[in-house]
């Protein structure tokens, strides 16, 4: 592919930089865009009520002629979650591997999107065109079978992203990384590396999957298929049944399973009713909730709440993920309460992980040898941290690139500078609704968090504006009302006379009648209690 008039490769990524999560990038040359990803990232502690975060793709939506595709690189929250809410606005082909489209396929059937979205399996070694792209999926390893990273070709140069990636010669299930492939198409010349940072900060190699052992309940993501199947490996081995719990993960396992990607022998998974006829040595219980997440099964577990699993003194419960930086309050609490009912809390080794560290991110480097480094995937410490390893490798300061989402990176054979900035932004999904909280929603449910809400409730009359009825006072997480019987009747007194002087003085727009009540009443309270909880007046007229 001859580059005939110097146009350039624009590399815009719309998330995924300064955070964890909602990886999503677009990659443009001329009338072609084909996005890398599409992840969603989960709420911050000040987002009451939510349940997701997606990227804003205006930028996408302006320019949805020129969008050809998306390529995703394996079937995780961070990399597909956002897919469903997207497809309904961009509607064009997805591609990825085999076990990635089928989680994918997952949420197009929750979305009713599955009937009106292409979608194509691609085998690792295998390229597609679109536009003025050519993609080539590479064989990688991660937490989640697979996983590809992709060589992109454009008429400006030859970009490879890893996706999230580590070197795992033994790996648990299928081939390990395709090192000789990355090797190849360095020597074709490669013009950009965007790599996984997740873990450049840590020395040394990851370990492969294969050290990890033993069990009883196991905490892990619903996605880290390959925790799963060692944990049946393992069952098996020690003629343990497996129960699953949690809607996710039964989802996963199910997938998975379909598709060939878990090994599960024959009456090794028992469904959860059928958990009580086992001894408990004969029985081993994987379930999500290792983020402390309050709904997760572990979580439900932990503090009694769960129908069908109770424990007691003894119980061994392993988490088998890290907590997520944020979460670490949610899972301390979890853990407090399961080692108050008895059971022995374990944490596996937290240096398995699914992303490279330092010798591994050196080595892709060396295969690859690109003229440009543009980290990926982390916070900013974490993309700095492989700044560093680049740049002890030989790559100029020049040539790195620490982008922020938005950033336009226009690069030509020769030439690689940020140029432009887009509009890029997260979107909060509560529920059914995408998009429609903001920051006043937001901030009411901070509000209603911190210091609940009193409601006032009076009727006037008709056209004479006599008070007819009330004002009364309804509080919820405020104050226990029976213990403040004292502080709610002076409240109501308060209110009252602020109502009569208003109504005296011949006052009836209910505006006006409204500012007085929560004037009068926050004041009130205030000076009592040293609290502001939101007053809301309601008036009624008969
Ligand atoms: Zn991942
Ligand atoms: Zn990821």
């Amino acid at each position: 592919m001859r580059n005939i008039n110097n146009s350039k490769l624009r590399i815009i990524p719309l998330g995924g930089l300064e955070q964890i999560g909602m990886n999503i990038t677009a990659f443009e040359f001329e009338d072609s865009i084909i996005v890398v990803d599409c992840g969603l990232s989960f709420p911050e502690d000040d987002m009451l009520g939510i349940d997701l975060v997606i990227p804003d793709i205006t930028y996408l939506r302006d320019n949805i002629q020129k969008v050809k595709g998306f390529v995703i690189t394996h079937g995780h929250e961070d990399h597909i979650g956002a897919l469903p809410y997207v497809l309904k606005e961009i509607n064009v082909p997805v591609y990825a591997t085999k076990l990635t489209i089928g989680l994918i396929e997952n949420k197009l059937r929750e979305h009713n999107l599955i009937n009106n979205t292409k979608r194509k399996v691609i085998q690792h070694g295998q390229s597609i065109n679109l536009g003025a792209f050519r993609i080539e999926f590479i064989k990688t390893n991660h937490s989640i079978v697979d996983a590809s990273a992709l060589a992109i070709y454009s008429p400006a140069g030859i970009i490879v992203h890893t996706g999230d990636f580590k070197v795992d010669y033994t790996p648990v299930f299928g081939d390990a990384i395709d090192l000789q492939r990355f090797g190849e198409i360095g020597k074709k010349g490669v013009l950009a590396l965007m790599c996984d940072s997740t873990n450049a900060e840590r020395p040394g190699f990851t370990n492969s999957e294969r050290t990890v052992g033993k069990t009883f309940i196991i905490a892990t993501f619903a996605s880290n298929v390959d925790r799963v199947q060692q944990i049946i490996n393992s069952a098996y081995k020690y003629g343990r049944k497996v129960v699953v719990e949690g809607r996710s993960m039964v989802n996963v396992i199910k997938t998975a399973s379909e598709l060939g990607y878990l090994n599960v022998p024959d009456k090794t998974l028992i469904d959860i009713e059928m958990m009580k006829n086992y001894p408990d040595d004969q029985v081993v219980l994987i379930t999500t909730g290792s983020q402390g997440e309050s709904m997760a099964a572990l979580s439900r577990i932990a503090a009694s709440l769960h129908k069908k699993v109770q424990i007691k003194p003894g119980d061994t419960v392993i988490f088998s993920s890290k907590a997520i930086p944020g979460n670490e309050k949610a899972v301390s609490k979890v853990i407090n309460e399961l080692s108050m009912k008895g059971a022995d809390v374990i944490f596996q080794d937290a240096h398995v992980s699914g992303h490279a560290c330092q010798e591994e991110i050196k080595l892709l480097y060396s295969l690859v040898h690109p003229k440009y480094a543009i980290p990926v995937h982390g916070e900013y410490r974490h993309l700095k941290a492989q700044a560093d390893l680049a740049r002890s490798l030989g790559i100029s300061k020049e040539n790195i690139f620490l982008l922020s989402s938005g950033d336009v990176l226009e690069l030509g054979a020769d030439s690689a500078s940020v140029v432009d900035h887009v509009h890029t932004g997260a979107i909060l999904v509560d529920g059914l609704g995408v998009g429609d909280v903001g920051n006043i929603v937001l901030r009411d449910r901070q509000h209603l968090a911190e210091d609940g809400i009193m409601i006032v409730v009076l009727t006037l009359e008709k056209y004479s504006n006599q008070l007819l009825a009330g004002p009364d006072i309804v509080s919820r997480g405020f104050v226990y009302v029976r213990e403040s019987e004292d502080l709610m009747g002076e409240a109501r007194a308060v209110v009252d006379k602020a109502v009569g002087d208003c109504l005296d003085r011949g006052v009836s727009d209910w505006g006006k009648l409204k500012n007085v009540i929560k004037d009068s009443l926050s004041d009130f309270i205030w000076k009592k209690t040293k609290r502001d909880p939101m007053i809301l007046p309601i008036i009624m007229e008969v």
